[in-house]
């Protein structure tokens, strides 16, 4: 299951019943979208625990990071970045970890990124987790613009702590475009674009190029006017749905182990697509 607060707008839930048709009919494991207040937070994760039934879940907005203290502990990993997005029962333990990192890790190995220089817009949640992947898995040279320029320091401070190296700037074109250099990685984590194909957190229109990567997690509309301004130049262009696909994936894998093996990538996109096609007539 996922849990949210909202939680209507979410694709996960589709995208998982499609993966799970893999399965056969008799152990084929359920997936749904639970809204859960933060007061109802603790509540629910203590009744998760007392099913055996339930496997693991994620989690979005706004339990992140308010989970961390309720659930029975948590990998390397999600101990690293302070944030949860996905659980596991380990016995009669529910042990966080957060797939948000391999979701961004597995599109930029597909887009033959592995290091150089990153900018990422936005400090929030999902910046976090991509902050780690960029800087201290990947060790690009990262910088981070925010609106709130505190909160893009504060961030920059933890990934020195965790061994990368980063730093922040006010969110500007200008300095995005000097510290992207000749052929960086450009990774949108705000919400700017969220629901409106015109709006951009900066102004891209002629200022990459086909040496440059540009991923958008927004993934409503699909192509938002980041991607729009960075396609027509050439650069590499990865939309929010591919790594929210990764994302799922990673869940599986550390939900079902080997038995994850039956679900490719493609086949999730293929859900993905379809489901927000459906989303889009309505
Ligand atoms: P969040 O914690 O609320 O952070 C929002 C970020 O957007 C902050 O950096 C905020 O800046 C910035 N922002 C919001 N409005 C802005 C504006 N008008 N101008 C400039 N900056 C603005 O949200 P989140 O959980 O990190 O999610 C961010 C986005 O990523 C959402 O669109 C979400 O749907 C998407 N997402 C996608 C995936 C995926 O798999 N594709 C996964 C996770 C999230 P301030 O700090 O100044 O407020």
């Amino acid at each position: 299951m996922l849990l949210g607060d909202p939680i209507a707008h979410s694709l996960s839930p589709a995208i998982y019943t499609r993966a799970f048709e893999r399965w056969t009919e008799e152990d084929r494991p359920s997936y749904n979208a639970w809204r859960v207040t933060p007061e109802r937070l603790s509540a629910t994760v203590a009744d998760l625990r007392a099913h055996a039934q339930v496997l693991g879940g994620n989690v979005t907005i706004p339990h992140k990071e308010a989970i961390v203290p309720l659930l029975d502990g948590l990998d390397e990993r999600a101990k690293q970045i302070g944030a949860v997005n996905c659980f596991v029962r380990h016995g009669d333990r529910l042990i966080g970890c957060n797939t948000d990192v391999p979701g961004l890790l597995a599109v930029l190995e597909r887009a033959g990124r592995n290091g150089g220089r990153a900018v990422l817009l936005g400090a929030g949640g999902a910046a976090r987790a991509c902050a780690f992947a960029l800087a201290v898995l990947c060790k690009y040279e990262l910088t981070i613009l925010n609106r709130t320029v505190a909160r893009a320091e504060a961030l920059a401070g933890a990934i020195w702590k965790a061994g990368g190296r980063a730093n922040a700037a006010p969110l500007q074109t200008a300095a995005a475009l000097h510290a992207l250099g000749d052929t960086g990685v450009l990774v949108n984590a705000t919400s700017v674009g969220l629901g409106n194909p015109h709006a951009a957190p900066i102004d891209l229109r002629g200022a990459v190029t086909n040496a440059h990567c540009v991923i958008d997690l927004v993934y409503e509309p699909l192509e938002t006017a980041l991607l729009a301004a960075a396609r027509a130049t050439g650069a590499t262009c990865i939309d929010g749905l591919e790594v929210l696909v990764e994302q799922a994936r990673a869940s599986i894998n550390a939900w079902f182990g080997d038995r994850a093996s039956v679900v490719t990538s493609e086949q999730l996109r293929g859900a993905a697509l379809q489901v927000h096609a459906r989303r889009g007539e309505r």
